[in-house]
């Protein structure tokens, strides 16, 4: 196989070595796969002056040319997706299957948002003759992103497309754990031939860069994703400056299993999807609320196929669930586990680390948790899944919205009746109903409460990276 990427930092349209680099780690041996390049100071200054460079030139971009220039890196993300997936297994343990339709996702968020650039109409408003309202939509400026390690294309593609379609500049600071997905971003934008400093990449000290960065005057939007308490961070830190946000914060999420759904089919479905990433997706199911009529053979189902989760090195054909991407994710799954089970919840599968190097836990389900464990309130991000019965709808719809966040949500019915109350009643930015798939490039993705601000893809997406400009022009 070919060598993990010689990782650097990606500045004013070139590529630069650093003094100081840290360990990428292998989640599935523990070995070092690569090292991770440290930005200094006076690399985030180099970025700030280059992305103002790049911003005064790319602004000035026409919408058609800046769209070439993002479908054409979005066709060589595609073309290169054998080596990028790799590396991405490595350095965050997804089997290569699902590293590969995270390639594929990416560009199709970037081939989207290059649509967006084309469409992005202002509009006339009628007036009084001799005069013209005009409503322009232009880019913002820099944008300063923070993208996470659970996606490591996919999630820093999403922040890069936005920005690029809309003709801002944007320093990503990418994650410091999987920082592969992001190199192979700027790499391809490099070869689509990006003007210089429209795109810089960067890795550090997270707090020491937000801190540094999101201060400065060229940065005028903030674009993070990540979890809730360091979101609230960085929103507080944006304040101060009185900057905008684009907040994609926590999730957890709840499935509602109605009396009339298909219920042996949705547990399936339930535990292949829990099982996506090892559990590490803002919008991962994870509180699972089937009607007491359906409850036994939801569960049943649910538990034999979350046992029979294939769990190994991601680079192995047959593995259907990786490690989880960290150490923390093993220590949170322990915690969360233990204080259920002390608390009275009852342990259906999994629930133990296997011996061996590597972050692994298995899928392990939970069922009738009391609502003082602390998973019912704490993001897992992890294999872990609660199966609870109810007695109604209106009981599931009350314990989906009782917690502080309102990402993703699901519900299994084949009553259209239900599907309106779900639709009216569950706090949540993205509902899906007999399918656990939140969103894709075309449709608007985002929070509510506490799982943030404002939406990417869609035709939303690329808003936020705009200003309203209303231009009055009497003639003369
Ligand atoms: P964490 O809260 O320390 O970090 C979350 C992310 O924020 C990481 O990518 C990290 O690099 C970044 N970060 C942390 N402090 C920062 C700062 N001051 N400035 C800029 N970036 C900063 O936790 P973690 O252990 O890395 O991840 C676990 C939690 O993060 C999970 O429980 C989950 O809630 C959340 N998370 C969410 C997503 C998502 O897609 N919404 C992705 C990854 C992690």
């Amino acid at each position: 196989m070919h060598d993990y990427p010689d990782l650097q930092l990606y500045i004013g349209g070139a590529w630069r070595k650093t003094g100081e680099t840290l360990r990428v780690i292998n989640p599935a041996t523990e070995e070092e796969t690569g090292r991770l390049p440290v930005a200094a100071t006076a690399d985030l200054d180099d970025a700030l002056e280059a992305a103002a460079k790049g911003f005064s030139v790319w602004r000035r971009t026409a919408p058609m040319e800046r769209a070439r220039i993002i479908r054409a890196a979005a066709a060589l993300l595609r073309e290169r997706i054998g080596t990028i997936a790799a590396d991405i297994t490595r350095e965050h343990g997804k089997p290569l299957q699902q590293a590969r339709l995270e390639v594929i996702r990416g560009a199709e968020f970037f081939e989207w948002d290059a649509g967006e650039a084309e469409r992005l109409y202002g509009r006339v408003i009628p007036s009084e003759p001799g005069i013209r309202y005009i409503v322009h939509h232009q880019p913002i400026g820099t944008v300063a992103a923070f993208s996470p390690w659970n996606f490591p294309l996919s999630q820093p593609a999403r922040k890069v497309a936005g920005a690029l379609a809309s003709g801002c500049s944007i320093i990503l600071k990418a994650a410091e754990e999987t920082p592969a997905g992001a190199w192979h971003i700027a790499r391809a934008f490099h070869d689509a031939g990006l003007p210089a400093g429209v795109l810089n990449l960067v890795f550090g000290v997270p707090a020491q860069i937000s801190e540094y960065l999101i201060p400065k005057p060229q940065v005028r939007l903030v674009a993070f994703t990540g979890s809730t308490v360091v979101g609230k961070h960085l929103t507080g830190i944006a304040a101060r400056h009185a900057k905008p946000v684009l907040m994609e914060l926590g999730g957890h999420a709840p499935v509602i299993i109605c009396e009339d759904a298909d219920a042996q089919k949705a547990g399936v479905v339930s535990a292949i999807r829990k099982a996506r990433n090892a559990g590490q997706v803002c919008t991962s199911p994870t509180r699972f609320f089937a009607h007491e009529n359906v409850f036994g053979a939801y569960r049943d189902a649910f538990v034999a196929r979350a046992m029979a989760v294939k769990v190994g090195n991601g680079l192995a054909p047959e593995t259907e669930m990786g490690p989880t991407a960290n150490h923390r994710r093993v220590e949170a799954m322990e915690m969360l586990v233990a204080d259920a089970l002390a608390k009275g919840a009852k342990l259906l599968c999994g629930g133990k680390r296997p011996k061996g190097p590597g972050y692994f836990y298995p899928v392990t389900v939970l069922s009738e948790v009391p609502d003082d464990a602390r998973v019912m309130q704490e993001e897992p991000f992890g294999p872990l899944a609660v199966i609870n019965p109810v007695r109604s709808l209106d009981e599931a719809i009350a314990r989906a919205n009782s917690v502080p966040y309102g990402l993703a949500a699901y519900a299994f019915t084949s009553s259209a009746a239900n599907v309106d109350r779900i639709t009216d009643e569950v706090e949540a930015g993205n509902v899906s109903i007999n399918t656990l798939e939140a969103s894709v490039a075309a449709t608007p993705f985002g929070g509510v409460k506490e799982s943030g601000f404002g939406r990417e893809g869609g035709a939303e997406g690329i808003l936020h990276y705009t200003v309203v400009k209303t231009v009055s022009h009497r003639m003369e």
